[in-house]
């Protein structure tokens, strides 16, 4: 259920509301806008319907959620969610890029395409240090280790961190070095992750799983923002389908859904929904051209000799012209990158 609140709606009003809710034993969540205000209610919905809502002096109207997600919803925040990260903003005109290889190898791997991918206009360094790997026999990543490494070299090359969660224990330990926690994929319907994440400070990119529903991708947004977390972003990074020619079929459809069904912003990563390298600066340009608000990308300097996903990184001479048709496809659509 949403209460729209009027724009005159004085503090008195608005507290009495918000009492009542919370005797009825639900939860109001409130979103500001620039104009008014609206409280989402979090609960048992039959509570609500023998309540005479639209009587309280201060309520616009009220309308039910049909979405089984509530916080997520556009019915719940009409205007995109803008997410700002050490003063980078995601959600607005500007696209967002975020790259890096897909594990953190060494420092010098790493330095080494930190510093290309920042002059080629990327503005988050990603990179695991704890990788989800299909085999046990697999490079698992650095650990601590690796975080260590990242950090430093975001730091050194001016650009913000994002890295991989996989196990709740470790919450503290990503928080200390990333500015952006990533859910894979295979984690996207871990509800102890997601529970654990919703009570951080820090903003989450949550990845679709490789066989979920749009319904399940935000079913599972909501368990972050129920927690208080309101900082999401979605990442569309390629579905299983029955097509082998590639590792994922990237859903380009799913990101004009997301848009159109939630404010919170839609990221792209056509390294994985491609599976091949010299895919992903098309499916890119599909995904900036679709809408989404941001880009992420693995981009190795030896992808021959990488520890994991090398058959489907960028050199990083392919991301600078990747980032050229990325900036004209934006300014074609009246955005930026
Ligand atoms: C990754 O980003 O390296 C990764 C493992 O992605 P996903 O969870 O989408 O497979
Ligand atoms: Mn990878």
């Amino acid at each position: 259920m949403i209460i729209v609140l009027k724009p005159e709606i004085s503090k008195q009003e608005f507290d009495h509301i918000i009492e009542k809710i919370k005797s009825w034993g639900l939860t109001p969540m409130v979103s500001k806008g620039v104009e008014r205000s609206i409280i989402g209610v979090i609960g048992e919905e039959d509570i609500l319907r023998s309540q005479p809502l639209e009587v309280f002096p201060g309520v616009e109207k009220v309308i039910p959620v049909l979405a089984p997600y509530k916080l997520v919803s556009r019915e719940f925040k009409p205007e995109n969610t803008v997410i700002d990260i050490k003063g980078i903003c995601i959600g607005g005109k500007k696209i967002i890029n975020m790259a890096g290889p897909c594990s953190i190898e060494s420092y010098e791997q790493l330095k080494d395409i930190a510093e290309s991918i920042k002059k080629s206009g990327a503005q988050i360094l990603r990179g695991g240090a704890f990788k989800p790997r299909t085999s046990p026999y697999s490079f698992q990543g650095l650990g601590e280790d690796g975080l260590k490494i990242l950090k430093g070299v975001a730091d050194e090359s001016g650009m913000a961190v994002i890295t991989e969660i996989m196990d709740p224990r470790d919450l503290a330990l990503i928080e200390k070095y990333s500015d952006i926690i990533q859910i894979g994929a295979r984690n996207m319907q871990n509800f102890s992750l997601l529970k654990e994440v919703s009570q951080s400070k820090k903003p989450v990119l949550l990845k679709r799983g490789i066989s979920a529903t749009i319904k399940e991708f935000l079913m599972a947004a909501e368990y972050i923002l129920a927690g208080g977390n309101f900082q999401v972003m979605l990442c569309e990074r390629g579905i299983r389908t029955f097509e082998d020619e590639t590792r994922f079929t990237l859903d380009v459809n799913a990101i004009s859904v997301i848009k159109q069904k939630s404010h919170l912003p839609v990221i792209v990563d056509p390294s994985h929904g491609t599976g091949r390298w010299n895919l992903v600066p098309q499916a890119a340009a599909a995904a900036v051209a679709a809408g989404c608000d941001g880009l992420i990308v693995e981009v190795h300097n030896n992808p021959e000799d990488a520890l994991s996903d090398g058959e489907q990184s960028l050199m990083p001479d392919k991301y600078a012209e990747m980032i050229k048709t990325i900036r004209s496809i934006a300014k074609a659509i009246g955005r930026e990158a």
